[in-house]
């Protein structure tokens, strides 16, 4: 079965919704504009139950098929926020909000789920219910933890669950997923060398930070070169180096700041005592002291066995065997549904959105005509997945 047919008489309005959740970006949990518009769809359409304040401005739609003989329940989740971004791009509807953009593609997320939404309302041709999940501040802000913490699962009857993200130069039409780790775990690392500052040209005085941070920095990438197993994945990225601001004076501290990202535990707690190891005996070997702070981001994103193969199973039906990808490379991005697959079986897919800009860059844009794979693909889920027995 390829696109749907009513999917696709939808795709022009599910396209207008897009352009207009495009040019009023939101960040984070202040979603309130977008959350408001879903929720007044939701309800248009006719869903039985929409919920909204879900962690913080995340809204749930429950639509519930036609046969009741089961108790089942799917979830699908859209993110719905946009990127600190200014936009480049003369779009006819671009972000009318200075130094704001969706430069993840989420509106298109957000108005594909919608589209599905509305299909499915009119069509109810499953047993059990469809829990449609917007959730806010994906981009570093813990949106779907705050909604799984706010008992969203238990509370909708959630038994597996589903997401997608849009990928640029992935050929439009395809879908690419894989069994285990797709994207990383993320954790934030903040180091501050403290040495002794003074006089440039009297090093001999000083202990000097500059240099034990550089140390440092080099140091920290034996972690994937040397501590992690070759065949594991682990990136060590140092992104911010602040020391010193004169020609002549050897500064008292240093600070660097960055990220790790791993897809397992095992690699994720290695790279931890690593850098702890690392930092404390290099800066001592200098005689410098040295704190280290760490913010754990956001967990794996693992996807179950079995649902990714129904995941997979249901894209064929829509683009065909040839165009699904069941063993893509994982991303070392990171991405907090992976909060939602820790607590619920399910999986999560990658989607072509054909030649652009890569994500979170000022001249992405999320690709009008991947809209009626990606909705078919959320309401065939629901329909294969909640098939109605006579
Ligand atoms: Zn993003
Ligand atoms: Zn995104």
């Amino acid at each position: 079965m390829p696109i749907l047919d009513r999917i696709a008489d939808l795709t022009p309005e599910i396209t207008a919704w897009r352009h207009d959740l495009h040019a009023h970006p939101e960040l984070q949990y202040d979603v309130h504009r977008t959350a408001g518009i879903v929720a007044e769809k939701l309800r248009a359409f006719g869903c039985d139950e929409v919920v909204t304040g879900i962690g913080r401005t995340g809204v749930v739609g429950v639509i519930r098929g036609r046969s009741h003989g089961s108790n089942r329940a799917i979830g699908l989740r859209a993110d719905m926020d946009a990127l600190p971004i200014q936009e480049v791009r003369d779009l006819p509807y671009r972000s009318t909000v200075p130094g704001k953009m969706h430069a993840c593609g989420h509106d298109g997320h957000t108005a594909m789920l919608l589209g599905a939404a509305k299909y499915l309302a009119e069509t109810r041709d499953f047993d059990g219910s469809a829990v449609l999940i917007f959730q806010p501040a994906e981009e570093g802000g813990g949106g779907g933890e705050a909604m799984v913490q706010d008992g969203m699962m238990e509370r909708f009857g959630v038994e597996t669950v589903y997401g997608l993200h849009n990928i640029p130069n992935q050929p439009l039409g395809t879908f690419a997923i894989r069994p285990g780790p797709i994207m990383a775990s993320t954790d934030r690392f903040t180091i501050t060398v403290e040495g002794r500052g003074g006089h440039a040209a009297l090093p001999q005085a000083a202990i000097d930070t500059v240099l034990v941070a550089s140390h440092i920095v080099v140091a920290l990438q034996s972690i994937v070169a040397r501590a992690v197993d070759p065949l594991d994945s682990a990136v060590v990225s140092v992104c911010a180096v602040d020391a010193g601001e004169a020609f002549n004076v050897l500064p008292q501290t240093a600070e660097l700041r960055g990220t790790m990202r791993a897809l397992t535990p095992a690699v994720r707690e290695l790279m931890r005592t690593r850098l702890q190891m690392i930092v404390q005996n290099v800066a001592a070997a200098f005689g410098a002291t040295v704190q280290i702070d760490f913010a754990s981001g956001y967990p794996a994103t693992e996807n179950h066995p079995a649902e990714t193969d129904f995941m997979a199973d249901v894209a064929a039906q829509i683009v065909g065997p040839e165009k699904v990808d069941r063993a893509v490379a994982p991303m070392m991005a990171a991405e907090d549904f992976s909060y939602m697959l820790a607590h619920r079986p399910g999986a999560y897919i990658f989607m072509g959105n054909g030649p652009s800009a890569g994500l979170h860059h000022p001249e992405y844009d999320f690709n009008d005509s991947a809209i009626p794979y990606g909705a078919s693909l959320w309401a065939r889920i629901i329909e294969t997945g909640l098939p109605i027995r006579d």
